[in-house]
Order: structure tokens, then C-alpha cells, then sequence
């Protein structure tokens, strides 16, 4: 692995030490956690539209099984590397025991950039991935689902080709599928919603009013869109939003169905607010724009801002929603949010999640905000298994009472020890964790005592 690349593993699993104490788990147990249990790297020869033949990489990490079948979504994305798998099916270990769903922690991904691949080229890639792994994965014992730049029909792919591969329809092999092909009602938004939840229990805990408090949203894909919608049509004030290629702000608060439909549409959010600078139409300004839904000189006053200046914006709750490390030592101190919602996974770096603890800012940590989807994945492979079906409002309602029932345990937690919420988030992980894994015997229990004892 290239120096430096596995840091973000490294970095991931210091949060064990932290949350150890108040535990209380085995020293055994932490150590098992500290090594992922099997690694498998793949080539995947895709051959491309034009006829030629492109090998990509790609990775699946099975963290650690102790709970269950290991769980965790397929990532395709240019910065993928082994470390942040590794990292990121560590995040799952823990996310899946936050919310006390039976599974482990597993995740994949591939070096690539799929917006600069075709549909068909993409199909192959998906389909070439599972030709790779299809004797490392399978449905009692490591069970995909998407991740950033994936998506359901990806899924479905997925699920076709394993299927394929074993000569049996294997729907529970993958989550997040197109609900045709055996996804669950409420997969979609799970993600998103799961963390409008959390904040629902803030609302309720600290009696905000909607209307008063502002929010902006780092990152406009499946997780940051929905929990924005959900948001926005309780009454908050959702001020901005961004996506990769950079984002708008107004303070009166955003049309987020408006947002969704125009990113939906153009994959673009600054076709809706295109006045002066947010829009690249060239004939924006000039009364001669035709940008369909263009609000052009109605008076939308909204101002186009970077990725790194919504960050800072001075607004009650900071949605980061898109990838790791966006918090970092550079920016923490200029972050002004008092309350930071982490649905992207890991969005705040150790060094950076110091200075917003000694600022007393609450962070919901991301293995907790952003465990809606698991969750309703494993409704999913549940729903698979039985041949039997939920309706949304039941898949909803379960999904509710799980967010709430963990968000007031870690939050008491949080209190009683006078910890961070993501301590008390891996103290809660690291409990259900070491209890699986002490109740097959630490070497307390083998250095001691007779068999029967
Ligand atoms: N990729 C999502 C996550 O990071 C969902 C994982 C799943 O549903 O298995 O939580």
C-alpha cells in the first residue's frame, strides 16, 4: 500500500481507545478490531465502447463478522484506495452495532470515475466487479449495498450477475436494489431520513422551532438531497446546499424541491438559482436567458459559494454530506455551526473533531446520523429472506423507532459520562461488539477456571 494511504484506517481505529474506557470491553476484543479479517484486491478488465480493453481496480474489506454477515455499500469514486475501504468497513463494523442491526462491517469500491463512463461501460464495470468477488461475498456472509457514485439500478446489475454466477436468484446478496427487483419501499431516502430523525429528537430535546433555524448541506447526492427535502418541508431553513461542482446560498432559505428536480434533470443544482454568478449561461443577466425554470430577475438573490465557504457559514446545523475529511485541523476552528450532523462517513478528521469538542459543538457522529440506510438494508435482506413484503409506512415506522431508541441511549450516554456524542456513539458500538466477542471466551475465561465454569 503507498505511504500515507492506510492513515485513514489508522486514524479510524484510534477512536476505539477513546470509547474503551467506557466500555469497559476486553483488551482482546479491541485488538481484534484492529485488523480488518480479510482483504481481497481485484482487476477488472471492462472492455470499453470504442473496443479497447480498460483494467480497473477495485477492493471488498470484510472488517469483522462477530455480530453477523459483514455489511457495507460498493464505492465508485477516482480517490478510492484500500485505507479508506479499510476504514470505511471498519465505520460499518461499529454503525451496524450503534443501531443493534445482527452485522458485521464490510465495503468495497472502485478506482474509477463513472461520469465518464457510458451506461453500458458502467453496466459491464458493475457486473466485472461481481464476476471478481462473487466467492467472497454472498448473503450469510458479506452483503453489498451502494455507496457514493452507485446507485439501485447498479445494484440490480449486481444482483443479476451473482444470481447469474450461482444459477440462483439470490436477491439477499445485495441491498439497495430497484424495489422490482426486490429492493425494499423506503430504501431510497433511508439514509437521509435516518438523520432527519436524529435531529427531530434534537428539535424535540432543545425545542427548537423549525422556521428559526438554518441549515446548510455539504454534498447534494442520495443522502444530503433527502435529508435537505425532509428538512425543508418541516419549515427549516435550509440556506445552502453544494455538490462537487460548488453550491448556492440565500438566506431566505432554498426551493429544495425545486434543487432536487434541477439536479435530478441537469445534474446540476444552479440551474434553478442561475442570476449573475451562480449560472454559466452565457446569456444569464442579459434578458435574453431561456434556461427553463430559470429565476432570473425575480429576485431570488442567491449567491453561488465554494464547497469550503458553506463549511463556515454561519447557520445552526452543518449537514456534512458528501466525503471524508472536510473538517479538518485548517477549518475546524472557523466552523460556526453549534450543531454539526454527519451524514457523510467520516467527514471530521480526529484533529479536527478536537477543536469542535473544546468549542462545544454536538456532533452527531456519522455511525450514528447516517445509519438510516443500513438499517433499512437490513429490512431489505430481512423482506428477501422471508419472501415477504412492508409496506413504506411500516419500513418508516421501524426506521423511526430504531433512530430514536439509539439517538436517547447515546445521548444519555453522552451526559452520563460527560463524553462527546461520539464517544458515547463507540462506547454504545463497542458494548454489543465486545459482548459477541467476549461471549466466545478472551483469554480471561481460558487462563481461568474449569470448563464448566
Ligand atoms: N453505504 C451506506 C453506508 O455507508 C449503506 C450501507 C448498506 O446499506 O449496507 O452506510
Amino acid at each position: 500500500m503507498p505511504a500515507g494511504e492506510d492513515d485513514i484506517f489508522l486514524n479510524a481505529i484510534q477512536r476505539l481507545d477513546s470509547a474503551a474506557q467506557f466500555a469497559e470491553i476486553d483488551e482482546e476484543a479491541l485488538e481484534k478490531l484492529r485488523h480488518p479479517k480479510s482483504i481481497l484486491q481485484v482487476s477488472i478488465p471492462v472492455r470499453m465502447d470504442d473496443g479497447t480493453l480498460r483494467i480497473f481496480q477495485g477492493y471488498r474489506v470484510r472488517h469483522d463478522d462477530t455480530r453477523g454477515p459483514t455489511k457495507g455499500g460498493i464505492r465508485f469514486h477516482p480517490g478510492v484506495h484500500l485505507g479508506e475501504v479499510k476504514a470505511l468497513a471498519f465505520w460499518m463494523t461499529c454503525k451496524c452495532a450503534v443501531v443493534g442491526i445482527p452485522f458485521g462491517g464490510g465495503k468495497g469500491g472502485v478506482i474509477v470515475d463513472p461520469k465518464q463512463l457510458s451506461r453500458m461501460e458502467l453496466e459491464r464495470l458493475s457486473r466485472g466487479y461481481i464476476d471478481r468477488v462473487a466467492d467472497f461475498i454472498g448473503p450469510e456472509t458479506d452483503i453489498p449495498a451502494p455507496d457514493v457514485y452507485t446507485n439501485a439500478m447498479i445494484m440490480g446489475w449486481m444482483m443479476d450477475e451473482y444470481s447469474k454466477i450461482h444459477r440462483k436468484r439470490t436477491p439477499d446478496v445485495i441491498t439497495g436494489k430497484p424495489v422490482p427487483l426486490g429492493g425494499s419501499l423506503g430504501r431510497g431516502d433511508a439514509t437521509g431520513r435516518g438523520a432527519y430523525y436524529c435531529i427531530k429528537e434534537l428539535e424535540r430535546l432543545k425545542n427548537w422551532q423549525p422556521s428559526e433555524i438554518s441549515v446548510a448541506v455539504q454534498g447534494f447526492g442520495n443522502a444530503g438531497q433527502h435529508v435537505a427535502r425532509l428538512l425543508h418541508a418541516d419549515g427549516y431553513r435550509v440556506v445552502a446546499v453544494s455538490d462537487s461542482r460548488g453550491g448556492v446560498y440565500r438566506e431566505d432559505g432554498l426551493d429544495i424541491p425545486r434543487l432536487i428536480e434541477s439536479k435530478n434533470r441537469t445534474r446540476r443544482i444552479d440551474a434553478v438559482y442561475c442570476e449573475g454568478s451562480v449560472c454559466d449561461c452565457p446569456s444569464c443577466g442579459t434578458g435574453e436567458c431561456h434556461c427553463e425554470n430559470c429565476q432570473c430577475g425575480d429576485g431570488a438573490q442567491s449567491t453561488a459559494i465554494s464547497n469550503a465557504e458553506l463549511l463556515e457559514l454561519d447557520v445552526e446545523i452543518l449537514i456534512p454530506a458528501a466525503l471524508e475529511n472536510q473538517i479538518t485541523i485548517e477549518n475546524a476552528s472557523q466552523i460556526k455551526a453549534p450543531v454539526v450532523v454527519e451524514v457523510a462517513n467520516g467527514p471530521t478528521t480526529n484533529a479536527a473533531d478536537q477543536v469542535l469538542s473544546e468549542q462545544g459543538k454536538l456532533v452527531v457522529p456519522d455511525i450514528l446520523a447516517n445509519a438510516g440506510g443500513v438499517t433499512v438494508s437490513y429490512f431489505e435482506w430481512v423482506q428477501n429472506r422471508a419472501g415477504f413484503y412492508w409496506s413504506e409506512e411500516e419500513v418508516q415506522d421501524r426506521l423511526h423507532r430504531i433512530m430514536a431508541k439509539e439517538f436517547n441511549a447515546i445521548y444519555d450516554l453522552m451526559t452520563k459520562h460527560k463524553i462527546d456524542m461520539r464517544t458515547a456513539a463507540y462506547t454504545q458500538a463497542l458494548k454489543r461488539i465486545g459482548d459477541a466477542i467476549e461471549s466466545q471466551g478472551t483469554c480471561r475465561y481460558f487462563s481461568n477456571g474449569t470448563s464448566t465454569s
